[in-house]
């Protein structure tokens, strides 16, 4: 089926008892069991449903929705993108080991990698998102690489087809945060050779910026084979390599992120993500649209020193974009000012477009990478990550095009004051 079918079609219930058409909402902390038996067999096996923190009706549909829309062999939703992160580094992870990620991935993702992986010995070296910067690095001690779909605000790509080949070849996971992929509607890294996919749902999927929510993905593959976590013994004494396959990574996952680490998704959240995922499509190919024609107009205006866009065939990112990205090329869009960061303030100063660190929200977004997402970092870990200090990044919502346009003109038009 095409992807728009899946995006309305796919999770629904089966079974319910009403033959609800849409997904209900199971507001219950437990389920119970018909004997000791039933009781028994569904905590050994997680087979069935014992209590929300593990698995939830509302959750699961999201989960099948979720990796249908990304070609995925299964899917656990969490929290938030962090916790997504977190939970697929967990199952990934043991102390001593090493990590290769992007210099330029999300703050969040920096953090926990330096902060929270740090303290559990785990090592990371930031390199390009390439494939010899990686080979040089890579050890026997190397469980994960760690790339972005599409680098934010870079808006780079990474060498996605040279990476998956190495990563395979070596037996380490690829894992592309593909949250800028907007869960399947722009890209699909799992059929680009990825073995893990992590999200936040709380972009493109809530589509409205009013909810957190993440997810975990991974493809069938034997690469699990060459992990000790999964070919050795676990708490129970079973090897999850035989007992669960492919799925024992995503097994893991649901074990240490949701049982033990908690870092569980409301079924009322996971409600409104499968709802926004109804629409994803539409809203990004029209944000996509605008994206791009506000691009061409900025690229002829005088305060406008560059223009980041992907689908600008001019653009560094544009023969990647147009390998890895099915047919459109994101709604994020960056440039630079004249004057710097006081040419940046004066527009932001003039600016009607609401100013706010998300991406993906119905509403067009504009922030200051410089001064605030990326604001914590030394100035030269800011240029690493293709942050400046004229730079303006815009998400672009589903306003009319003209609308934006004439907001941008307007602030645009304080720009122009530099230096006078
Ligand atoms: C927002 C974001 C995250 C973190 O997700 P939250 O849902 O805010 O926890 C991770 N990666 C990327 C690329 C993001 O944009």
């Amino acid at each position: 089926m095409d992807f728009t079918s899946l995006a309305v079609l796919s999770g629904l219930p089966d079974h319910d008892p009403h033959h609800a058409v849409g997904v209900p909402i199971y507001a219950t902390a437990a389920y119970g069991f018909e004997n000791l038996e039933d009781g028994a067999y569904k905590f050994a096996t997680n087979q069935g449903y014992t209590y929300t923190r593990i698995q939830n009706p509302t959750v699961a549909a999201l989960e099948a929705r979720v990796a249908a829309l990304e070609g995925a062999l299964g899917a656990v939703c969490l929290a938030s993108g962090q916790a997504a992160s977190f939970a697929a580094l967990l199952a990934l992870v043991r102390a001593g080991d090493e990590v290769v990620a992007s210099p330029g991935l999300f703050g969040g993702t920096v953090g926990l990698l330096n902060q929270v992986l740090g303290l559990m010995g785990v090592r990371v070296h930031y390199v390009a998102p390439e494939v010899e910067a990686v080979q040089a690095v890579l050890q026997e001690k190397t469980r994960a690489v760690f790339v972005e779909v599409l680098g934010n605000p870079s808006l780079e790509l990474p060498d996605l087809f040279g990476l998956a080949e190495l990563c395979e070849a070596r037996g380490v996971a690829l894992v592309v945060d593909n949250t800028f992929g907007a869960v399947g509607a722009l890209a699909r890294p799992l059929e680009l050779g990825a073995h893990v996919v992590t999200h936040s749902l709380t972009k493109w999927a809530s589509g409205h910026g009013s909810i957190l929510g993440g997810a975990v993905l991974s493809r069938e593959s034997t690469i699990w084979q060459n992990y000790a976590q999964f070919t050795t013994p676990d708490a129970q004494g079973r090897i999850p390599w035989e007992q669960f396959g492919p799925r024992c990574f995503l097994e893991r996952v649901r074990h240490l992120g949701l049982a033990l680490g908690g870092m569980v998704l409301s079924p009322f959240n996971a409600y409104l993500l499968f709802q926004g995922l109804e629409t994803v499509a539409l809203r990004i190919e029209r944000a996509c649209q605008t994206a791009l024609a506000l691009a061409q107009w900025l690229q002829t205006q005088p305060q406008v020193v560059w223009v980041r866009y992907p689908g600008l065939p001019t653009d560094p990112a544009y023969p990647r974009a147009s390998r890895y990205l099915r047919g459109h090329f994101g709604s994020i869009l960056t440039f630079g000012l004249q004057g710097g960061l006081e040419g940046a303030s004066r527009f932001m100063a003039g600016l009607r477009i609401l100013q706010a660190p998300n991406v993906g929200d119905a509403r067009t977004l504009a922030v200051h990478p410089w001064s605030t997402t990326h604001g914590r970092l030394p100035e030269a870990a800011r240029l690493a990550a293709g942050v400046k200090p004229e730079m303006i990044r815009l998400s672009v919502g589903l306003e009319s095009p003209q609308d934006l346009q004439q907001m941008l003109a307007e602030g645009l038009s304080k720009v122009e004051q530099v230096g006078v």
